[in-house]
């Protein structure tokens, strides 16, 4: 079945309206550059955030602009937002470390930090990273209990597959998790084996039904351009007859990705308080 993500996204919306009650939430993001899928992506917080009251507040530095330039824009922007959202990739002239690590801990809604990457490593989170959090939103909401399920995750990134791997993993979530990447001897072994797959290669179609157990429930995490048109990780048309759940792209994990951000966005303008 084709899990409806965009009744997903749109309950956390009630759920943030609620949360926020009189509270104007404030996001600041940055961009360095021009790139189309930032922008693209930017554009989409900024009407999402018109729809919940948060206001968005954009920042923009033109391409080869230096990592002290990116420094004190977010040192500017720290003092009148809750939230501070860095759009990537960083083009070459900036050091990503060290912007990252200019964050205010309080305002770092996409857990970039390595001190609040820590804290989620240690399950004392203060944000959790938002396309992980997106994944386990969609698995819950839909009544999956993740408790000693075996559950694999192709990619080992630092925004999606690693945080995500210790978030099943903790105590209370109680997956058993596997991570697969390109060095792996038998992916499509592994593959088999899960009971959820969650995949997040960025490489079109990569996964066909051959690597999915039959009744498995898939997570495609994959934004690709194919054609101009987004494709997912997942060929969703061999596998979506295999699995018994499985997200679309576009349409997926990435919409709900966006409303748990403004969540986190909430969160950070109760700090604040
Ligand atoms: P990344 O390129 O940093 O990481 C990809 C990972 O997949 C790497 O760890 C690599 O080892 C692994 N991999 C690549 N090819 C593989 C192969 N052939 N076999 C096994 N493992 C392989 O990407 P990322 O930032 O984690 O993003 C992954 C995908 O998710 C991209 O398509 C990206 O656009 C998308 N994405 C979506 C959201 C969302 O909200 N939906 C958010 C972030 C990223």
């Amino acid at each position: 079945m084709v899990i409806d993500c965009k009744k997903i996204a749109s309950s956390i919306e009630d759920e943030i309206k609620l949360e926020a009650g009189s509270l104007i939430p404030r996001l600041g993001a940055v961009v360095v550059g021009t790139n189309e899928g930032t922008m693209s992506y930017i554009r989409n917080i900024q009407k999402v955030g018109q729809r919940l009251g948060i206001e968005v507040e954009l920042s923009t530095l033109q391409d080869g602009s230096d990592t002290s330039e990116v420094i004190n824009l977010i040192s500017n922007l720290a003092t009148r937002v809750d939230g501070i959202l860095i759009g990537k990739p960083l083009p070459e002239s900036v050091c990503e470390d060290d912007v990252i690590n200019s964050i205010p801990l309080s305002k770092d809604i996409d857990c970039l930090h390595p001190i609040n990457l820590g804290r989620l490593f240690l399950n004392k989170p203060l944000f959790c990273p938002c396309t992980p959090s997106a994944v386990i939103e969609v698995l819950t909401r839909i009544g999956i209990k993740l408790r000693g399920k075996d559950v694999v995750i192709i990619g080992r990134s630092d925004i999606v597959g690693k945080p995500l791997a210790i978030m099943l993993m903790q105590r209370g979530v109680d997956a058993t998790v596997t991570v697969v990447h390109t060095k792996t001897k038998d992916l499509p072994a592994c593959t088999r084996d899960a009971d959820i797959l969650i995949v997040a290669a960025g490489r079109p179609r990569f996964v066909k039904a051959q690597m999915v157990k039959e009744g498995a429930v898939v997570i495609d995490v994959g934004i690709n351009m194919e054609n101009g048109k987004i494709v997912g990780d997942v060929d969703f048309g061999e596998v979506n007859k295999k699995a018994s759940w499985i997200t679309p792209v576009p349409g997926g994990v990435g919409i709900v990705t966006t409303r748990v951000l403004m969540r986190n966005v909430v969160k950070a303008a109760k700090l604040r308080k």
